[in-house]
């Protein structure tokens, strides 16, 4: 493995500082800097933007992004554990990390970051899908983030970028696609990591439309859809009639089959239903 930065190898660090891995805090840690190094490189012009990384853990990831020329990071963590070994990194990079401790689905770090804003994370599993969807549902758009370069389970992933009539499609790709670009940037086994996970895992890439590809309320679209798939075999007349009494006509008259299942129904369609259902 090359020396990416002059700072000691991860596994020296994480021994130094005790961090073994903690189930509850989604810890599976990337020790490979060449590989945090290719992640990075995902994320977009890294120079010309300030980053938002959440889960930094002993700093893989936050040294990929530093080393290949992130202009600042902000690091949230939540493990103080880690927090002496991200000190290091801050100190061999002056100025240009911020290590915040604390719950990432709790603080808003916004104010510390200058546009552009990209967000890079090697995400905690647990908590990886409400933060998505959380970037991707702001009431305003743009959001105040040009890209998300996130790592999730492959199977996540492929939900991420799925297309109508698979498997996969559901309310994740559907808000995906509505509002960004998606795409799988790299797939990575279990064994990139420490300890490895029990199933692989893929790095997706979000750029955020200027704006959302058909006009809809986030609420709306979001509740609309989350009742459609949640009962993904039903019929929609069946699983949204909780979201208006007189849901039949409202599916005709935005061009969808009441007998119809959510996995057939356009991103276009679903637009519309929330348009009508918003009325
Ligand atoms: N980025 C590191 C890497 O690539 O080796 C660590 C990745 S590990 C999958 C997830 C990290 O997120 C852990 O360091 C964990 O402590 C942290 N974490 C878990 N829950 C968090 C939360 N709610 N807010 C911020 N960080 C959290």
């Amino acid at each position: 493995m090359s020396a990416i930065d002059a700072l000691p190898p991860l596994r020296a660090v994480i021994a130094e500082h005790g961090l073994s891995a903690r189930k509850s805090l989604g810890q599976n840690f990337l020790l490979d800097l060449n590989l945090t190094a290719k992640i990075a490189r995902q994320a977009g012009p890294l120079a010309e933007s300030d980053i938002l990384e959440i889960g930094p853990g002993p700093g893989g990831l936050t040294r990929g992004l530093l080393s290949e020329g992130a202009r600042r990071v902000v690091a949230v963590e939540k493990d103080s554990r880690c927090i002496p070994a991200l000190q290091q990194i801050a100190e061999a990079y002056p100025g240009r990390l911020e290590i915040v401790e604390g719950d990432a689905l709790a603080l808003d770090v916004k104010a510390l970051l200058t546009p552009p804003i990209r967000v890079a994370a090697n995400l905690p599993y647990n908590i990886g899908t409400e933060l998505l969807v959380r970037w991707l549902t702001p009431p305003e758009w743009p959001p105040y983030w040009e890209s998300l370069t996130l790592m999730f389970q492959r199977e996540v992933a492929e939900r991420i970028v799925a297309k109508p009539g698979s498997k996969a499609y559901g309310r994740l790709a559907l808000l995906a696609q509505w509002r960004s670009t998606a795409r799988i940037a790299l797939v990575l086994p279990p064994e990139a990591f420490t300890p490895p996970p029990k199933i692989s895992s893929a790095v997706v890439h979000l750029e955020a439309l200027p704006e959302p590809r058909f006009p809809a309320d986030p609420a709306v679209l979001s509740r609309t859809v989350a009742a459609a798939f949640n009962q993904r075999r039903k019929m929609l007349r069946a699983s949204l009639k909780g979201l208006a009494p007189d849901i039949e006509d409202r599916l005709l008259a935005s061009g969808i089959k009441p007998t119809e299942r959510a996995e057939q129904v356009s991103l276009e369609q679903f637009c519309t239903l929330a348009r009508n259902l918003a009325e």
